[in-house]
């Protein structure tokens, strides 16, 4: 037995706190090599390996072992069964392997045992190629094909993930009834609960009222801490506008690939540290009727040999180049909700009047269009552009994939954004909005949508034509079953008519 890991403290879940020292935390990656992970491994005595992945539909996926397995798996990998995992079904070829990325080492601060997690790439066992199903897989050759293309080098990317943290959740569904149920001490219908203390957020006022408003600022803090322990550097966070608990942190940007794999660990430390407080986090765009769903606004900015391209002397402070990436955006925006907003709630949330970007149009101040250009700084490395259409439901690999390759189009063909708008969108009277293209009003629509447009998608070799007909298809029959559920608000309207 290794005496180390004998030697280590034993903890319980939740216990294993600031692994990696207390508030100055160097962001330098610091891991590169698999020494370098096996040093990391025994400095912080590891006991535990734990290998993780992202399935097609955007659901980290996890399978471990004992540490001592760590230089066999450094070496050639670690066989599974793909067949089991969504999206990656080839039932003559299931034999998979996973490839840790030493640079995504982290220590996983919700297991007793000392663990070391690290975010995998998928192989095939035969070619040795990167299985082309793989998010990963796909998140990298998007990235090859912006630097072969010689327009830039790097793509950052800033997601501002918003989410509902609850006090408990009851849900279910059957033959003859369904029903869902979500409560928050915070919840404005909780205001004649007995032996209630008052300061409830009303729907719409929750940007930014402090204690004893917001009752959340202790699990928000711990989740960026955890975040900044992670490795995962935070510009900001705050109580978010909708009542009930719904909040947002923001990372500092970063490059594609390891944005997607940030957001991934930023999804299971807010999903875990909810938990260590008796709390349940969700990313579900619409759970709530009546206020404000979450959305995902994403920054998008392209960088060469270190500089900025996206500043110069056109609208709002951007560059030609800059406008030709929004035309992308905008010409594929339809097309992009299928992989940006995956899941037929989604669409909920996209409806006018709760903060949701639903008109395709750009604008420096309007937050109703799909696209805004942020004017808080005049640095040239600030300049971006935000697309406020997603949602955290999303695959980040393939989100992230797909709005590079929508700008990269609209660049290439060096397409015109058409005219921008400074107009409250809000009062615009309803002859002017309706000539604005609006999102796709449902999940079926935008696959649709995908389906005619997504040669933006294939042409680079980036997405396969299998690989996308095969998300439509899973994602048509996510839409056929819902249609098939007759809901509580159908009886409402219709049991009497
Ligand atoms: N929650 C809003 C959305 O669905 C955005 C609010 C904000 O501007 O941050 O996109
Ligand atoms: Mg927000």
């Amino acid at each position: 037995m290794n005496p180390s890991a004998a030697a280590a403290p034993r903890l319980l879940p939740g216990l294993l706190r600031f692994p990696h020292g207390g508030p100055d935390i160097d962001f330098t990656p610091a891991i590169q090599t698999a020494d370098d992970m096996l040093a990391f491994a025994k400095k912080h005595a590891c006991t535990i390996l734990d290998l993780t992945f992202v399935d097609v539909p955007g659901t980290l996926q996890h399978t471990s072992k004992p540490l001592h397995e760590l230089e066999d798996v450094a070496d050639g990998g670690a066989g599974f069964d793909g067949s089991s995992i969504r999206g990656f079904k080839q039932i003559n070829e299931s034999d998979m392997l996973l490839i840790p990325d030493p640079v995504t080492a982290m220590l996983d601060p919700f297991q007793a045992e000392p663990t070391l997690s690290v975010l995998c790439d998928v192989k095939d066992p035969l070619s040795g190629d990167f299985f082309d199903s793989s998010p990963r897989t796909i998140a990298r050759r998007a990235v090859k094909h912006l630097q072969d293309s010689g327009i830039a080098d790097t793509a950052y990317f800033g997601p501002e993930a918003e989410f509902f943290i609850f006090d408990s959740v009851r849900y279910e569904q059957g033959q003859r009834g369904a029903f869902y149920d979500v409560d928050s001490s915070e919840g404005i219908w909780n205001t004649g609960k007995e032996g209630g203390l008052g300061y409830k957020i009303r729907n719409k006022e929750g940007y930014f009222p402090s204690a004893p408003f917001d009752t959340q600022q202790d699990i928000r803090s711990e989740m960026v801490r955890e975040m900044e322990r992670a490795g995962i550097k935070i510009e900001t966070f705050h109580h978010e506008v909708a009542t009930a608990g719904q909040a947002e942190i923001d990372m500092e940007r970063d490059a594609l690939v390891t944005m997607a794999d940030k957001l991934m660990r930023y999804k299971y430390i807010v999903r875990n540290v909810a938990r260590r407080f008796g709390k349940t986090a969700t990313f579900m765009p619409k759970p709530l009727f009546g206020d404000n769903g979450s959305g995902m606004h994403v920054h998008q900015s392209l960088w060469k040999e270190g500089k900025p391209l996206f500043a110069g002397k056109e609208y709002a402070g951007l560059s030609e180049l800059a406008l030709h990436y929004i035309a992308g955006l905008l010409k594929h925006a339809p097309a992009l909700c299928a992989l940006c907003n995956p899941t037929t709630n989604s669409y909920k949330r996209l409806v006018p009047g709760f903060e949701a970007p639903v008109n395709l149009i750009y604008s420096a101040r309007n937050r109703s269009a799909a696209i805004r250009i942020p004017t808080y700084s005049q640095n040239p490395k600030a300049k971006r552009v935000e697309f406020r259409m997603p949602d955290a439901t999303c695959n980040p690999y393939l989100a992230f994939s797909a709005l590079l390759l929508a700008g990269l189009d609209g660049i290439n063909r060096k397409l015109s954004p058409g005219a921008h708008t400074d107009q409250n969108l809000y009062e615009m009277d309803d002859t002017s909005l309706a000539k604005i293209p609006h999102a796709p009003a449902d999940l079926s629509a935008a696959l649709d949508a995908l389906e005619t447009d997504h040669a933006f998608l294939t042409e680079s070799g980036v997405f396969s034509e299998d690989f996308l007909a095969a998300y439509i298809a899973g994602k048509r029959a996510e839409v056929s079953e819902e249609r098939m559920r007759p809901t509580p608000s159908e009886y409402f309207k219709y049991f009497d008519a």
